[in-house]
Order: structure tokens, then C-alpha cells, then sequence
């Protein structure tokens, strides 16, 4: 199978993921690999680094974080929009085992070559949005709807449930 996707410089922000030749609605195109920490792995691992707006965490389940700084694809290079065109979606084991499940990038629309992939990270923050958290995290994806920030108000406590998601360093 050829190429569809690559990842290069992107007017957002840092490396970005592009489609190289015309993509249908609804494919699956590639696995956001990485490799499985738990969530106070990740918090031991990443707690003395300062915070970039930059993360490669990506939140799988209530047990699991996939760490793509290491044993990561090009997934990890695929930019956050507020009016993306492509989505992540979280593939349960069949077998119930949370290490196992995995998150597939999808397309929400057809894709024309050159377009640049992006997915909402919905990054949810335990802590208060201060304007210092919204100015680290802030949003340049251009889009006429843009929020400005990558962050989401925190949910209701009750009933909520741990969604997948790009995961920021608290
Ligand atoms: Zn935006």
C-alpha cells in the first residue's frame, strides 16, 4: 500500500501530519502508537519537565497512558484543531484487557491531498484554567471557530467519566 499520509512542517504548530493523496470520510488511518505507562508512571516520569504546551501523552483508559516518545509513529506529530477532520477513536480489547486497547486516527470528512490532519485533543485539565494554563496551551489552528486554547472546561464531577484524550502534564 502506498504512502497516504507524512509528516512535515506545519503552520500550526511544530511537525504536522498531511495527506498526500485524496482521502474518503470514515477511514481508519493510522494507530496513535506508544508505549503503555501507567498514570502515575507518566506523572513520575514527566514531573520535573517544564510545561511546553507540547505533549505526547495521550490518555487511554483510567489505567493506561501511551507515551509516543517512545515507540511512537508519526501519530504523535498530528495537531489539535477546534474544527478538526479527523478523530480519535478508542478500540476496546475484545478481551477487556486495558494495556491492549488502542486508539486508531480517523477521518471525519474526505481529505484532499495536501490537507492537514487534525483531531480535537480534548485535553481536561484536574486544575483551574488560569490564563498562564490558557497561555501555554493556547490554540493556533486558524479555525473561524477557534476557542483559542487546547484546553476543555473541567467536567462535572458527578458521573464523569475519564474520556481518551491528549493528556497534559498536572
Ligand atoms: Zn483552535
Amino acid at each position: 500500500m502506498s504512502r497516504r499520509i507524512a509528516a512535515r512542517r506545519s503552520p500550526i504548530h511544530g511537525n504536522g501530519v498531511f495527506a498526500l493523496v485524496d482521502i474518503p470520510k470514515g477511514v481508519e488511518l493510522i494507530e496513535y502508537r506508544g508505549k503503555r505507562l501507567t498514570h502515575a508512571q507518566a506523572d513520575r516520569l514527566y514531573a520535573n519537565t517544564s510545561d511546553s504546551g507540547h505533549t505526547f501523552l495521550f490518555t487511554l483508559n483510567d489505567k493506561y497512558v501511551i507515551d509516543a516518545t517512545s515507540e511512537g509513529n508519526i501519530a504523535r506529530w498530528i495537531n489539535h484543531s477546534c474544527t478538526p477532520n479527523c478523530r480519535a477513536l478508542l478500540e476496546e480489547d475484545e478481551g477487556g484487557d486495558p494495556r491492549r486497547d488502542r486508539v486508531m486516527i480517523e477521518t471525519l470528512r474526505p481529505l484532499r491531498a495536501g490537507e492537514e490532519l487534525t483531531y480535537d485533543y480534548g485535553i481536561v485539565l484536574d486544575e483551574r484554567l488560569t490564563p498562564r494554563l490558557k497561555a501555554i496551551w493556547a490554540c493556533r489552528c486558524g479555525a473561524p471557530r477557534c476557542c483559542g486554547t487546547l484546553l476543555k472546561p473541567k467536567r462535572k464531577p458527578a458521573g464523569a467519566a475519564k474520556q481518551a484524550g491528549k493528556r497534559a502534564r498536572s
